[in-house]
């Protein structure tokens, strides 16, 4: 059998959120309960948005939840993460190989063109997405593109038709058409990744066996398997969880609810309380006790008693269980 393996994958891009460690909390417990491994790697090849802070933030919140990776970059001491902008040579050789291959293919597109394109897309109600203008551009043109230094950026080749059907855990057989999937890019004019082409190519060789994200990603899994099959990958075992959801069940957002970890930190709400309280978002204990520990729930955890009822961040009950311990 092969070993679990689990992972979060957060962007270093704001205040640490939440909803990232209700997904680490998830990952940790269901890694733990079958004696496999949890791993965190950070996201940060949007340069613009992602922060050095922002990372910082994210650790030490991880560490006061007492969620702790059990791999990375050694560092001298704890691991550290693993970081995508320390890999982007492994990136570029991928890409490369999907370019060769006729998976991909450079597109010279202008921002001015693309922003047309969509609005007459918008304007006839079509859908949202690249028309593969440059899809079928010869050999010799693109080479005389890339010697003259035009900016580009690589895109993926999507299947025309057909169902993507995407076997998901908690959620069964899940069916996209292909039709609705953009050739996404995978290759900013920058030369650093997005992050479909980075997310496939780490999970894939850091062995990650199951992949538990939030259910606004299900729609990126097709690009994703796409991916994997143009590689001769494996593809790892998905399972969507919920987004945590404001009182009135609408998602969980900063104005009706705090977001960042920090604030409860700051707040006196105890780590162990944190971890109690998300804990409870979309899973019960077998004998239906509210107050329990990460290691009672490492103990007690089955992915099949998770459910999939929109979990709900109560700040009563936040507060109701901090009163508690
Ligand atoms: N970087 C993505 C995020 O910010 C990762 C999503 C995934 O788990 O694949 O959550
Ligand atoms: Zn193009």
């Amino acid at each position: 059998m092969t070993k679990i393996r689990t992972r979060i994958a957060p962007s270093p891009t704001g205040d640490p959120h939440v909803g990232t460690a209700y997904i680490a909390l998830f990952n940790t417990v269901f890694a733990k309960s079958q004696g496999g491994e949890f791993i965190l790697r950070i996201e940060d090849t949007d340069q613009v948005r992602s922060t050095p802070e922002s990372e910082q933030a994210i650790l030490d919140s991880l560490k006061w939840l007492g969620l702790n990776w059990s791999e990375g970059p050694d560092i001298g001491g704890p691991f550290g993460p693993y970081r995508q902008s320390d890999r982007k040579d492994i990136y570029q050789r991928y890409s490369q190989q999907l370019l060769e291959q006729k998976h991909a293919f450079h597109c010279f597109c202008s921002s001015e063109r693309l922003d047309t394109l969509r609005e007459a897309q918008r304007l006839a109600g079509d859908d949202i997405g690249y028309d593969g203008h440059c899809r079928h551009l010869s050999e010799t043109d693109v080479a005389a593109k890339l010697a003259a230094g035009e900016s580009h950026v690589v895109r993926m080749v999507v299947p025309e038709e057909g169902t993507c059907i995407i076997k998901d855990l908690l959620r069964g057989d899940v069916e996209i058409e292909w039709q609705q999937v953009d050739m996404q890019v995978l290759m900013k004019s920058d030369g650093l990744p997005t992050y479909h082409l980075a997310s496939v190519v780490d999970d894939h060789l850091m062995e990650i066996s199951h992949i538990m994200r939030g259910e606004e990603w299900i729609s990126s899994t097709p690009k994703q398997l796409a991916l994997y099959q143009y590689f001769g990958w494996q593809p790892p075992i998905y399972a969507h969880l919920p987004l945590l959801r404001n009182t009135d069940k609408s998602k969980l957002s900063k104005r009706k609810n705090p977001t960042s970890i920090t604030y409860y930190r700051e707040m006196g709400i105890l780590p162990e309380v944190l971890v109690n309280f998300l804990g409870m978002m979309g899973w019960t204990m077998p004998n239906g006790e509210e107050i329990f520990s990460l290691d009672a729930m490492v103990q007690a955890f089955d992915i099949n008693r998770m459910s999939l009822g929109g979990p709900v961040f109560d700040l009563d009950k936040l507060n109701w269980l901090n009163g508690k311990y």
